[in-house]
Parts: structure tokens; sequence; C-alpha cells
């Protein structure tokens, strides 16, 4: 093995930023993640975060957090809050304090006066039905507005009433003076402010105008002195606008915005309209529930930042559209808990097993090695007692030779125990085994037998007598269709299956299992003590092999 230092693949973010340190463009890199405060963060925003803090850290830099909070309607100070502890439990630090958009508000207002100075920016009266037909298409030009051509000192008169509270929403508002026949649509005299009497989460009721994104986001990067801006495709057009503006006020700073595609996930919905629905009609149980594709999600159902963050780096930044399968999100849970989760024992669908040779009220206690092939990890203690809980599906009274469990008159050994042979079963009414009747062999423990027999495969278990109930929610993808953002009815492709629970039975070292701790249950899956629930609960994180892709 080479010692070298793992390199991430270059990007071709990085490749510029490469070439503006070697041409002296820039001396240091500034980068900025800025979020909407108008829901939770997904694996989408993780990404971004992934991008902006991981350049700022491999070139020395820093990177801002940034809240764009221009739309005060839809925001809220609950998501403020939960996109801090989201970025920080990613693991990244924000340079200095968070930032918002509105911390600038008197400083973009400045800035519009100055474009109405010169003779860049107007007031219009027009109603929206008006603009919007006036705007024109594609492939027909705009008209221009008739109040495209008030005097400076008018329009000067006209936004200082705007911002005095003088006009109803949506009786006017300021346009930047561009190009109606732009065949960027976002450069016909683009909406840079509009009214809205609007209480805003920081701010308060201080304005009664709020500035629009387009006009909000580069000033706040000039602002802030961000090098590189860096957004997602959908805004590739608005670069001119974006330009437009930096260029038309005496601001010093260049920021330049590059843009990448975003991510979109198999199996699952990253817009967050649609997230806010799933949520608000109770398709979810929240935010944080551990089917939804949020951080917040995540965390519940048992993902690591570590995790997360390998999958942002092995998906990698390009331009080109794409739909990641879940199958590369979870090898990285998989492959990052396959190391590090502890292994324990736990059955979801127990069936009672009685070893008739064995003292009724002896407790031995055994010693369970946490890990397979790490010793570091240490052993536990597992109590092994005269009854024991299976798997249901572990028993049969009779199969052929592919079924490597417990049948009767066949041997197989316990987990970490002993051989055991089923004699006898009895079942209730509707024919479930209740209790299967056994004996064991008591020098089977931790070897083979010296007469050489072989068991049949290995069952885990769980003592009767010390054995935690447990509930055991089995969790599985959200959606049964690959892309149900396409469907015409996304909802109709939510997975009925997606949450099945168990009443299970588990192992007693796993009633001291940290809330959020990973943990593999052997034979069955990786899991993690839930975060919420009073009682002793265990989330699915993912089976133990891929078995969508194997479909
Ligand atoms: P909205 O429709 O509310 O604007 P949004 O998903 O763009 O939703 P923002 O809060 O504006 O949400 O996103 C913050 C940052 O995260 C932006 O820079 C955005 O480009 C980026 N981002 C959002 N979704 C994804 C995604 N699926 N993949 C990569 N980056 C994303
Ligand atoms: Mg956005």
């Amino acid at each position: 093995m080479s010692d070298e230092i793992a390199v991430r693949p270059s990007n071709f973010i990085r490749q510029i930023i490469d070439k503006d340190l070697q041409q002296g463009v820039h001396e240091t890199i500034q980068t900025r993640f800025p979020p909407e405060p108008n829901g939770y963060l997904h694996i989408g925003h993780a990404k971004s975060i992934c991008l902006n803090f991981g350049i700022a850290q491999d070139y020395n830099g820093t990177c801002n957090l940034r809240f764009d909070d221009t739309n005060p309607e839809k925001e809220d100070i609950d998501y403020v809050n939960s996109i801090m502890n989201d970025v920080s439990w990613l693991g990244f630090n924000w340079d200095g304090e968070v930032r918002y958009s509105s911390n600038y508000f008197e400083q973009l207002h400045d800035y519009a006066v100055e474009l109405i100075e010169k003779g860049l920016a107007y007031v219009d009266f027009s109603d929206q039905d008006t603009m919007r037909e006036m705007r024109g298409t594609l492939t027909q030009p705009g008209i221009n507005s008739p109040y495209r051509d008030t005097s400076v000192a008018e329009n000067i008169e006209l936004f200082t009433k705007m911002r005095a509270g003088e006009f109803n929403e949506g009786e006017c508002c300021l346009r930047a003076k561009i190009d109606m026949a732009s065949s960027f649509m976002c450069m016909r005299d683009p909406v840079i402010y509009r009214v809205r009497f609007a209480h805003h989460h920081q701010t308060g009721d201080q304005w009664c105008i709020y500035p629009m994104y387009d006009f909000t986001h580069c000033i706040s990067d000039a602002i802030e002195n961000i090098s590189h801006s860096l957004c997602t495709l959908e805004f590739q057009d608005n670069r001119r606008l974006y330009d437009w503006v930096i260029d038309n006020i005496s601001i010093a700073s260049q920021p330049r915005q590059y843009e990448f595609s975003r991510l979109n996930l198999e199996y699952t919905v990253l817009s967050k309209r649609k997230l806010i629905d799933l949520v608000t009609d109770h398709h979810v149980s929240g935010w944080d529930d551990p089917r939804m594709p949020t951080v917040a999600g995540l965390r519940r159902r048992g993902y690591t930042p570590a995790s997360i963050r390998e999958f942002c780096a092995r998906i990698g930044v390009t331009k080109m559209d794409n739909l990641v399968e879940m199958s590369m999100l979870e090898a990285c849970i998989r492959d990052d808990l396959n190391v590090n989760a502890p292994r324990a024992m736990a059955v979801l669908d127990p069936i009672k097993i009685v070893i008739e040779n064995y003292p009724e009220d002896q407790t031995e206690i055994l010693h369970a090695p946490n890990h397979p092939n790490d010793e570091s990890k240490g052993t536990r203690e597992v109590p092994f007692t005269r009854e024991l809980y299976i798997e249901a599906e572990d028993f049969r009274e009779s199969a052929n030779k592919k079924f490597k469990r417990l049948v009767i008159d066949k041997e197989v050994r316990l987990r970490n125990a002993y051989f055991i042979k089923a004699n006898r079963f009895e079942q209730d009414a509707q024919g479930n085994v209740t209790t299967v009747y056994c004996t064991y062999d008591p020098d089977t423990l931790g070897k083979d037998p010296a007469d050489g027999r072989k068991a049949k495969g290995v069952i885990h278990w769980v003592s009767a007598q010390h054995g935690v109930p447990a509930e055991i929610r089995l969790y599985d993808r959200l959606f049964n269709v690959p892309n149900p953002a396409a469907e015409d009815d996304y909802l109709a492709s939510l997975n009925p299956d997606s949450l099945v629970i168990k009443q299970g039975v588990v192992e007693p070292s796993l009633a001291n299992l940290a809330v959020g701790e990973g943990v593999q249950f052997e034979r069955t899956g990786y899991f993690c003590r839930d975060s919420e629930a009073q009682n002793l609960t265990f989330n699915r994180t993912v089976g133990l092999r891929d078995t969508w892709s194997e479909k």
C-alpha cells in the first residue's frame, strides 16, 4: 500500500481557482453558502456546502454562511436555526458571524438609489399581468413600459415614497432599466424592489420594500468580498444580470459567478416545495423523518457527517445533468458503519427457543467481540439462558439444503454461543410457530465439536430473560420509482412500505447505546438509536447488502 494521501479528483471550479491564483486575479479565496431560510437543508444543499466550505478549507480561504432572506413571508427563524445546526453538524465552520442579506438592506437601498440617479432604474406602476405581457417571449422582444422614461427626480421621489409605505403591495415596483429586447429574459427590465408589508424575522417591521434575489445576491457577494460565487445551473442566464448590477454600481469588489449542476437523487425529491408538501400534508412525520432526504432526516436515519461528505466527494462537481443512484449514497454509510459500528444481536420477529438440557435458573455471561475484524473494539457481555428468542424466519419444520438455519433434527450454531439441535415445536391456532424445543451441546462454545460435526449455519438470538423489548423501524425508500419528480403526480409513487414497524427484542448491552449511535444488528442490517422516541427505538439506516440494485 502506498502511504500517499488520497487526493480528491479536481473539478472545473477548482481549475478556475487554480488559474485565478496563478494569474494573480485573486490572492485569497472567499466563498459563501447562501441558503434561503424557507425550509430545511437537504442532500443537494450538502453538495453545495461541501463544495463551498471544502474549497475554502483546501485553499486556506474562508467561507461565509449567509442567509438569503429577502422573502419574509416564506421564511422563518426555525429554518435559520436548523440550517446553522445542520452546517455545523456536517463538520464545517463558517467565517465569523452568521450573515444575512438583510444586514445589507440599507446598502442595497442606497445602490438602488444610485441606479435611479444614473437613469438605470425606474418605478413602474403597471400591474402584474401587463408587465408579464409586455415582457414578451423567447421569440418575441418585450415592449417598453410607459413608466420607463420618468425623470430621475421623479423616480427618486417615487422610490422614497415606496420606502415610506405610501404605496400598496403590487401597486408599483422598482425595475432595472436594461433591455426589453434582450435574448435573456432576466435582462428585460427585471424587478429589483417590491412592496411587501411583511414582518421580517431579522429586521422586524423596519422595511416595507424588499429587494429581489438577483439584485441582492450579487451585491451581498461584493460586500463580503466573495471571490467565487458558486451556484447551480438554473442561474446561468442570471449571471448577465449579476454582472450588470456589479458593473453599474460603485463597488470595488468584483465577484464572479460559476454554475454547477444540481444534485438529483433517485427515489426521492429535492425540491423544497415538494418537501414542504410532504411535511405539511403528513406523508412523513416531519422534516427529520428518517425517510426524508433532508440533513436532519439523514442524521436521524443514522447517516454520519463523514458518510455524507464522502458521498459529496464521490459524486463530484460538473455541469452535467444527473440523477445519482440511491445505492451510491447507501454505499457511503454502509462503508462507514461496516468499519465503525459495533455489532450486537437483535431479534425483529421473535419466536421462543427452550433449551431443554440447560438449567432453568442459570445465566451464563458470554463474551462477544464488538467487531469481527477489529480487536481494539473489545468485547461485550451477552447473557445466555435456557429460554431465548430467535427470528421466526430462522426456523422451519423441514427445509432443503439451501436453508442454513434451524430445522427439526438438525444443528445450527447460535452466534457467539453453542450448537443447538431442534427437537419439536408448538404452534398457535393460526399455525404460527410459538416455541421450538431444542437441546444444546455444552462442548461447542467457541469451537467445533471434537467428533467433526459441522453446524449448517449461524443464527442470532437474544436471551428471553435478559433481552430488552425495542421498537425497530424498518425504513425503506420513500418513493418506488427512481425519478418521482418526473411523474404527473409524484405523490402517487410514494412507497407504501417505506416504514414497517417491528416489536422486537435486543440484547441488554443495547439499552445503553447512545442516542444517534450506529450499530450493526448481526445478519440484519445497520441501525441507530432514534433521537426522538421515548422508549428504546432503533431506526434502520441501511441493509447489510444492496438488495435494491440486486433486484
Ligand atoms: P429555492 O427554490 O427555495 O430557491 P433552493 O433549493 O435553490 O430552493 P436555496 O436555499 O436557495 O434553495 O439553496 C442554497 C444553495 O444550495 C444555493 O446555492 C443552491 O444553488 C444550492 N442547492 C440547492 N439545491 C441544490 C441541489 N439539489 N444540488 C446542489 N446544490 C443545491
Ligand atoms: Mg435558491
